[in-house]
């Protein structure tokens, strides 16, 4: 009687812990997304509402692109778990993208870059970049040029192989945003295609 009770139990907290996690293909989190409101319940204190300019906003391209990564990923029988800023969930994956846009000032200084941590296999990074140079016509800023892309908070919400930050271009450059606005689903559609490449 015992032991069942204890096997009981043992299932009860497997199911609990497994409720708040999703254990996905891919994870696709859209920057900003749900922000400033998601920041106090989830205890974010770097409230960081990203890029704007005379273009457009950050916040608002960003669920775009991640809606149609999502979708496209979905058609190909992948699972996705979609998500916005800040969520209580832990996620496991085979890949986890983060999707942004820079904004620098002054305008123009940067351009698309890639942010992850040194788990990520370089293979991985290298051949986003070399695909991704060959679709936007602008600057390539480099790889995890800034403290919040290498260290990213969303890096620590997912436990993957493959992790990486993608600024796909700079939103305050009104030369790269002018590419950008009218692209937003087509950016999805070829991350999605990547993605589907490097699992096969
Ligand atoms: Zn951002």
């Amino acid at each position: 009687m015992k032991g069942f009770l204890v096997a009981v139990v043992v299932a009860w907290l497997a199911a609990t812990s497994t409720a708040h996690a999703e254990n996905v293909d891919v994870v696709v989190q859209a920057g900003h997304e749900g922000r400033p409101a998601s920041c106090a319940p989830n205890h974010v204190h770097a409230c960081n509402i990203g890029a704007s300019s005379a273009a457009g906003r950050e916040i608002v391209w960003t669920p775009i692109v991640a809606d149609a990564v999502t979708k496209t990923l979905r058609a190909a029988g992948l699972r996705v778990a979609r998500r916005p800023a800040d969520y209580p969930q832990h996620d496991t994956a085979r890949i986890a993208i983060f999707i942004h846009f820079d904004g620098s000032d002054p305008p123009c200084a940067s351009g698309t870059s890639v942010g992850f941590p040194s788990t990520t296999s370089r293979t991985f990074v290298a051949a986003w970049e070399r695909a991704y140079r060959g679709f936007f016509p602008f600057h390539v800023a480099g790889e995890n040029i800034s403290s919040n892309e290498e260290h990213y908070y969303g890096f620590h919400k997912v436990d993957a192989p493959q992790k990486m930050l993608i600024e796909y271009g700079e939103l305050t450059c009104p030369a790269q945003a002018a590419w950008l606005k009218p692209r937003l689903h087509a950016l999805g559609e070829f991350t999605a295609h990547f993605i589907i490449g490097q699992l096969r």
